[in-house]
C-alpha cells in the first residue's frame, strides 16, 4: 500500500518505536510515564486523534472520590461484597498513587470531603444508608484508617445554603482537584520524560506490531497499548465497552458561594462542587440512558434544563446565576464496573472501561497494565 509519508517521515517518525500508546487521556499519559520511569531509554509514542485529548480526561468533574454510600450499597447488591470492595480499593489506592505521581499543588488537590445529599424524594435510600453506615465504616476502616469514614452531618446542610435537603452524609477521606491543571501537568511531564505525543492522529486500526491511521499512515512498534476508553469499540469491536455521555455546566463566578466540597446526589447520577468561586454541576444520564449511550459530544435540552432546575431548586435556591460553560465528555461502561486490562493480541494490550471513575482508578490501572507488559 502507498504510504502518505515521505521517505524521511517513514524511516524516522513511523518506525523507531518500542511502544505505541493510542489515546492521550489520563491512562495513556500515566502509562507512558510509568514505562519511562522503569525503562528510561524506551522509545514511546502516543497517538492522539485530537489536538487536545478528546474523551473524558479534560472534561470531567475532578472528584477524587472512592465511593458514596448509596452507590456502594447498590454495587454490593448487584455484584457482591468482594467485587464492590475490590473496586473501592482500586479507587482509594489509585488516588494515593495519583498523589504520589502528581504533586498536590500542581493539580490543586484539596481534601474537603465528599458528601451525599438526600431530599424527601430519596427517603428510601437515606434510610438504607443510615442502617448500613456502621457496617460500611467497619468495611472501610482497614483501608482509610479512619474509625468513621462516613458521618451523618445533616445539620451542615443549611451552612452550604441548600434547600429541601433532609439528609447529608460526609466521606471524610474524599477530595477534589483541578482537572485542567492535572492534565496540563501530565502532558508536560510525559513529554519531559521522553515520550512523543502526536495530536491530530486518529487511529483507524490496530494489529500486532502495526497501527494504521485514518489517512493510511502506518506506525510500527514492538508493543501497542490501547487506552481509548469509550471509543475502544471503533478499534476492537468485540470488547464490552459501552459509551456513556456525561453533560456538565459551570456557572459564572458566584459572590459568597457557600458550597465547598464534592457532592453527590440521586445515587451519584448528579454531582457538583465549587471551582474557582463557581459551581460545577454534572450528570443526568439517568434521564435517558439510551440517548446518552453515545460518543457524540452534544448537549441536550433535557439534561441541561434538569441541571439548571437543580441549581435553582436545591443547590443555590434564591440565587440568580448565569452559566459560563457547558460541555460533555464520554465515559465507558460495561456489564461489570471493573476495568478491562488485558493482552488482546500478541503484544497488543488494552487498559479501558473506567466506568466513570478514571480520575480515581486511572493511575493504578496505568501502573497495573505497564507492569504486565513485557517491554
Ligand atoms: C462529565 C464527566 C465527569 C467525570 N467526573 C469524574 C470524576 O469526578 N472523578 C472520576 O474519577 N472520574 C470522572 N470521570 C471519568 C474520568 O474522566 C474517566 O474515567 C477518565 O478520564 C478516563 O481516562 P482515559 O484515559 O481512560 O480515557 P479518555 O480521557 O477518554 O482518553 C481516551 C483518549 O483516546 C483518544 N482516542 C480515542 N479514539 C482514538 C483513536 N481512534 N485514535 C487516537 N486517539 C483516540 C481520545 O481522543 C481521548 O483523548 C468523568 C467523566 C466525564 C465524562
Amino acid at each position: 500500500m502507498k504510504t502518505p509519508f515521505s521517505y524521511w517521515e517513514d524511516q524516522f517518525f513511523a518506525r523507531s518505536w518500542d511502544v505505541i500508546i493510542i489515546g492521550a487521556g489520563l491512562i495513556g499519559m500515566q502509562s507512558a510515564r510509568f514505562l519511562l520511569r522503569n525503562h528510561p531509554s524506551l522509545k514511546v509514542l502516543i497517538l492522539e486523534r485530537g489536538y487536545l485529548p478528546h474523551g473524558a480526561s479534560t472534561r470531567n468533574a475532578g472528584f477524587a472520590c472512592f465511593g458514596s454510600l448509596s452507590e456502594l450499597i447498590a454495587h454490593e447488591e448487584k455484584e457482591g461484597t468482594g467485587p464492590m470492595m475490590d473496586l473501592v480499593r482500586k479507587r482509594y489506592n489509585g488516588l494515593k498513587l495519583l498523589r504520589q505521581t502528581v504533586p498536590d499543588d500542581l493539580m490543586n488537590y484539596e481534601e474537603l470531603g465528599g458528601y451525599e445529599l438526600f431530599t424527601s424524594a430519596d427517603s428510601e435510600a437515606w434510610s438504607d444508608c443510615q442502617k448500613q453506615l456502621t457496617r460500611y465504616n467497619d468495611l472501610m476502616k482497614p483501608l482509610t484508617g479512619l474509625p468513621a469514614t462516613y458521618r451523618l452531618v445533616t445539620e451542615q446542610a443549611s451552612s452550604f445554603g441548600f434547600n429541601g435537603v433532609t439528609g447529608l452524609i460526609q466521606n471524610q477521606a474524599e477530595g477534589q482537584l483541578d482537572t485542567g491543571k492535572l492534565m496540563h501537568f501530565l502532558w508536560m511531564e510525559t513529554t519531559r520524560s521522553g515520550a512523543m505525543i502526536l495530536g491530530g492522529a486518529p487511529v483507524q486500526s490496530v494489529q500486532s506490531g502495526v497501527v494504521t491511521l485514518s489517512d493510511g499512515g502506518r506506525f510500527y512498534a514492538g508493543t501497542i497499548l490501547v487506552t481509548t476508553n469509550a471509543f475502544t469499540r471503533q478499534l476492537l469491536p468485540s470488547l464490552d465497552v459501552v459509551p456513556g455521555r456525561g453533560q456538565v455546566l459551570v456557572t459564572d463566578p458566584i459572590p459568597g458561594l457557600k458550597v465547598r466540597g464534592a457532592f453527590h446526589y440521586e445515587d451519584g447520577y448528579y454531582y457538583f462542587r465549587d471551582v474557582g468561586g463557581r459551581l460545577l454541576l454534572g450528570g443526568g444520564r439517568n434521564l435517558d440512558f439510551k440517548a446518552e449511550e453515545t460518543t457524540d459530544f452534544a448537549l441536550t435540552d433535557l439534561v441541561q434544563n434538569r441541571l439548571k432546575h437543580l441549581l435553582k431548586s436545591v443547590i443555590l435556591p434564591g440565587k440568580e446565576v448565569t452559566i459560563g460553560y457547558q460541555w460533555s465528555g464520554i465515559m465507558a461502561f460495561g456489564a461489570e464496573k471493573a476495568p478491562i486490562i488485558a493482552e488482546v493480541d500478541r503484544n497488543v494490550w488494552v487498559a479501558v472501561r473506567m466506568s466513570g471513575m478514571g480520575v480515581a482508578i486511572g493511575t493504578g490501572v496505568a501502573k497495573e497494565v505497564t507492569d504486565l507488559m513485557k517491554v
